[in-house]
């Protein structure tokens, strides 16, 4: 089987997409209709399941003549875990995914990221200080710092640290209850509680913690009534020696609009801030992040993309995704030389011809390029087709009618709501930044070597 959809794929996909994603993978099994399908590396994954997953799964539902569900698993034994970016559910060590995870009536499962240990926390100047403040506070919560108060810069690592804690917790005492959750999460479950009359479970729920995470604690500002409920939680449980960890992109004091009360509670324990790495640090993780990525760089590519990208470990992370993507599409080796176009200038936008953004469009999402132009309002097609005229309006001068033009006549009014729609979308939401800049590189890369 997997050997037709090779054949058939090969001649959907284009030949780099084709060598690159396709070739490295393998099909497990094909049990109850679910193909299992294996990849070398997580990253290798993540591209698959993102942008050809419907792909492979229209093909191998033609040539079986029924549907069949994909899953798309990291081959084992590389020390890496199979589980990739996926979340662990529950706030339990991923071996022991035990029925305590199943969320009780009305509330929602906290979640820990697998990703976010201490093992994988790269210590530096920049950090020491919070990270031996949440090491002691993991290995005896409610002593020493209550509430620990992590604050700093987006991307800095706050909530790894945080989430480290528990997964630590959980190694130890399997039943300690660890609830990790962001203010936004609070909330909701505070506006819930209220609309279905069911505070008393929402208030025994959270005072039970034995340790209470609460993320970017920031978005408190104004919020009166979380303000209030969660004054309450804090106390129960601070009184109770439970331990409290709270993040926030800035310092109690400079959180506008928040309870003078809350501020002092927030200050009483330690405040311990993180700062931006420098360029050894930095170097580090990517190093540690490679490694478990099993993917090899060079000192000199480590160094090249630390030097470039300095305020922002997510940031960091997410140059070396692209790297690999960029090298990887293109054939190329991990040099500096072919680093450069993709990192030097991560905005920048080589003028590229409809055509070929199109095609961009068309492979990454598993679709045709007359799915693009068609009046299909069906999600994924016209979801890629908002993308590409956002693409269309960065990567050319066309005028929005034009653009309208090529996206099979549609009207200019629709491609300038395409557009402000996906430029709104991606200042909040990270993913489709990213997805956006892949798309971005490839239309470089495909431009390029065009001309
Ligand atoms: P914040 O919560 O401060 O915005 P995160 O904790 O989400 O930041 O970190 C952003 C990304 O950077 C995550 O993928 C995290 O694993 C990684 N990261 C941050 N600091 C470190 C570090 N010191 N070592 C390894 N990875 C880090
Ligand atoms: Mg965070």
């Amino acid at each position: 089987l997997w050997n037709q959809v090779l054949e058939r794929l090969q001649v959907e996909l284009s030949r780099p997409t084709f060598e690159t994603w396709i070739k490295t993978a393998s099909a497990e099994r094909l049990e109850n209709n679910c193909l299992v399908i294996i990849t070398p590396n997580p990253f290798a994954r993540n591209w698959l399941q993102k942008y050809y997953i419907n792909t492979i799964a229209n093909v191998v539902q033609d040539i079986l003549g029924k549907p069949v569900e994909i899953y798309i698993t990291v081959a084992q034994g590389d020390g890496v875990s199979n589980l990739g970016e996926q979340k662990v559910t529950g706030y339990l060590p991923n071996q022991s995914i035990a029925a305590e995870t199943v969320p009780k009536k009305g509330q929602t499962t906290t979640e820990l990221n697998s990703k976010y240990v201490f093992s994988r926390f790269v210590v530096g100047a920049n950090n020491r200080m919070a990270h031996a403040a949440s090491l002691a506070v993991a290995e005896s919560p409610g002593r020493e710092f209550n509430p620990l108060f992590l604050c700093g810069g987006v991307g800095l690592g706050k909530t790894h640290l945080m989430q480290a804690i528990g997964h630590y917790r959980c190694e130890i005492y399997p039943d300690s209850k660890i609830f990790y959750v962001s203010t936004e999460q609070f909330t909701n479950d505070l506006i819930t509680a209220i609309r279905n009359d069911s505070m008393q479970i929402f208030r025994e729920h959270y005072r039970a913690a034995d340790v209470l995470l609460v993320d970017d604690i920031q978005f408190l500002e104004g919020k009166e009534y979380t303000q209030e409920e969660f004054f309450h939680t804090f106390n129960t449980l601070h009184e109770a020696g439970k331990q409290v960890v709270i993040a926030s992109d800035r310092p109690p004091n400079q959180i506008p609009r928040l309870q003078e009360r809350l501020c002092s509670r927030f200050s009483m324990g330690l405040i311990a801030d993180v700062q931006t790495p420098d360029l050894e640090t930095r170097m580090a993780i990517l190093q540690k992040k490679a490694e478990y990525e099993n993917i090899h760089l060079s000192k000199d590519v480590i160094e090249y993309i630390a030097t470039n990208y300095t305020s922002n470990i997510r940031e960091l992370e997410g140059a070396l995704i692209r790297a690999v993507a960029y090298i990887s599409i293109g054939g190329l080796s991990m040099t500096v030389e072919n680093l450069a176009p993709v990192l030097q200038t991560p905005s920048e936008k080589v003028e590229a011809t409809p055509e070929v953004i199109l095609t961009v469009i068309a492979d990454a999402f598993g679709i045709s390029i007359e799915d693009l132009k068609s009046n299909s309002r069906r999600r994924e097609i016209s979801w890629a087709r908002q993308i590409g005229m956002y693409l269309m309006r960065q990567h050319t001068d066309l005028s929005l009618p034009r653009i309208g033009e090529e996206f099979g006549g549609k009207d200019h009014t629709t491609v300038i709501y395409s557009y402000d729609k996906i430029n709104q979308l991606q200042q909040s939401d990270r993913a489709l930044l990213q997805t956006l800049r892949q798309l971005s590189d490839r239309i470089n890369m495909m431009s390029r070597s065009h001309k």
